[in-house]
């Protein structure tokens, strides 16, 4: 009987792939508890200093610890030991390191691993968190540990073109500003910070090493001037983009505020044409629901001045389709004259914004930046928030963040 405990132990120090000095002492299997027990052992005579790795003198075990393994054959595995303290002539007394798991984890390296696939391959934290049989804490500090080691071993070699935005998070009364990198190949999100200000941009763009920075060739941002200002002392060569997206939205809020003053005036002559259109006036045409399109059409070609602002706020569209700067001027100038001259003073508002902006406008024909282009992650981003758990405050939010959207080397080094 003995000798086959020896062996089952032998068998599972394999599989557990144990570093030399480490070895499995007994298996404990638990039918009921659908629950295996691993207890390893430190079987050398001295011990090893975790900080200078030198073998001495072993001062006694620490407390028994608990690490969650892989589930083995549905079973869920779990590693036990008493750690030796070293006694090292020059850093004292430690706790050794145990290869099987990193300082702080309660879990071993290969089931963070595991952990770390679920959670990039699930819907939401909560879906993962009941496949893995953890708690939500649990699986937040897998994903924090992560982050952490993606982090410290991402080396940025060049950035070309970059974007700079605010998110809001907490139900929308906390904001954080977001790096991004608008790589095609690689868009991702680089960094974080709480706050929307001119101090945070400043730190945001510090943590990007300084030959880097100097290598941004274009930074898109909306036209709030804040990130603006910011990008023009920390990122001096690079050519300001306005994002497109921005632009849309305060053209289709100036289309809907002449929408709500007309809807009014006319309601109050009896006439309901726009009761209900709001949405007709905010969908892109190719977008409308079918059964919708004759009531469209009807109030587009009309003499509305919903329709007017409709129009021009659409036909600024063209300008994104410009190969070269003359033909972006020229498609500007014409706009901006309809625009100008259209009695709308809501419409009139954002032409006269876009024409102060206009050089950030123009430079999207060399450098046909988004923030939006990170749609992907946008959505990712969303489905974050969805998650209300995930974020009581902002570094619990950025951790999901760059989990998610970071594109980050998360995975611990398996030795085995
Ligand atoms: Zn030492």
């Amino acid at each position: 009987m003995e000798e086959y405990d020896q062996a089952l132990c032998a068998h599972y120090g394999k599989m557990l792939g144990l570093e030399e000095g480490w070895e499995v002492t007994s298996v404990d299997l638990s039918v009921e508890k659908m629950r295996l027990e691993l207890a390893v052992g430190w079987v050398c005579s001295g011990a090893v200093c975790p900080e200078c790795g030198t073998q001495c003198a072993r001062h006694d075990f620490a407390p028994e610890r608990r690490w969650r393994h892989l589930d083995a054959m549905g079973f869920e595995t779990q590693i036990v030991s008493r750690t030796p303290r070293s006694g090292c002539e020059e850093h004292g007394i430690l706790q050794m390191k145990v290869p099987w798991a990193g300082k702080h984890s309660r879990f071993t390296l290969a089931f963070e691993a595991f952990a770390i696939k679920v959670l990039l391959a699930s819907r939401s934290v909560k879906s993962a968190c009941e496949l893995l049989k953890i708690s939500w804490e649990a699986a937040h500090s897998i994903m924090e540990r992560a982050v952490e080691r993606g982090m410290d071993r991402r080396v940025l070699e060049k950035l070309e073109t970059v974007g700079m935005d605010e998110k809001s998070f907490l139900r929308g009364q906390s904001y954080a500003t977001v790096l991004y990198d608008l790589d095609a190949e690689n868009t991702r999100v680089l960094e974080m910070m709480e706050g929307r200000d001119a101090d945070t941009a400043e730190l945001l763009w510090e943590t990007v090493p300084e030959p880097i920075r100097e290598s941004i060739k274009a930074v898109c941002l909306d036209m709030s001037g804040i990130y603006k200002d910011v990008a023009a002392s920390m990122v001096p060569q690079a050519a300001v983009v306005h994002d497109r997206f921005h632009v849309s939205k305060h053209l289709n809020e100036a289309v809907d505020k002449v929408r709500r003053r007309e809807a009014k005036i006319l309601a109050s002559e009896g006439d309901d044409r726009l009761k209900g259109a709001r949405q007709l006036f905010l969908f892109n045409p190719e977008n409308l629901p079918p059964d919708r399109v004759a009531e469209f059409d009807a109030l587009k070609d009309s003499d509305l001045k919903a329709a007017k602002a409709w129009a021009i706020k659409e036909s600024f569209r063209a300008f994104w389709q410009c190969r070269t700067m003359r033909e972006a001027k020229g498609v500007f100038k014409k706009w901006y004259g309809w625009a100008i001259r259209c009695r709308l003073h809501e419409i009139k508002a954002v032409a006269k914004m876009l024409k102060r902006h206009l050089q950030g406008l123009l430079n999207f024909v060399r450098f046909p930046i988004t923030n939006a282009v990170a749609e992907g992650f946008n959505s990712k981003i969303q489905a974050i928030k969805a998650d209300a758990r995930g974020f009581r405050n902002f570094l619990n939010y950025r951790t999901r963040v760059l989990f998610f959207c970071g594109k980050l080397d998360l995975f611990p080094f398996l030795t085995h």
